[in-house]
């Protein structure tokens, strides 16, 4: 939006004005990184964040639950510590799964459309991930 201010000298200046609908940066519509579509940049960090702490977030419920398997039930082979760490390991792999599927099609660049990958650039258009990698382009 488009907002005039008439100043005390008498000129009249136009200035851009963001509204809650407006979703890009600037007036041309350019998308200059991900950060640019939120949608799309919340994915990438999700994938970022999942390529990084996959393994953590995978294993950390199986190894508590193991170790209180083993240290509440005494290694039982009680029915609740065999299902609890069977939920741990389906947890896991889901885990792993999803992370993959963002890794290789879960982002899709919004300039060329097609899989984004998992580098710092769309590995199709060069598209950069952050916007202050745009700085250094
Ligand atoms: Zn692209």
């Amino acid at each position: 939006m488009i907002a005039r201010t008439l100043r005390a000298n008498g000129v009249c200046e136009n200035r851009q004005v963001m509204m809650p609908g407006d979703s890009l940066p600037n007036s041309r519509n350019e998308i200059r990184s991900l950060d640019d579509v939120p949608s799309v940049a919340h994915l990438a960090n999700r994938q970022q964040l999942l390529a990084k702490w996959c393994r953590a977030i995978a294993m950390a419920p199986f190894v508590i639950v193991l170790f209180e398997a083993l240290v509440v039930f005494h290694d039982s082979g009680s029915l609740v510590a065999v299902v609890a760490v069977e939920a741990t390991l389906v947890w896991g792999l889901a885990v792993v799964a999803y992370s993959f599927y963002l890794t290789f099609w879960g982002v899709k660049c919004p300039q060329c459309g097609s899989r984004f990958g998992s580098g710092a650039k769309c590995r199709s258009c060069a598209l950069p991930r952050r916007s202050d990698d745009t700085l250094e382009a």
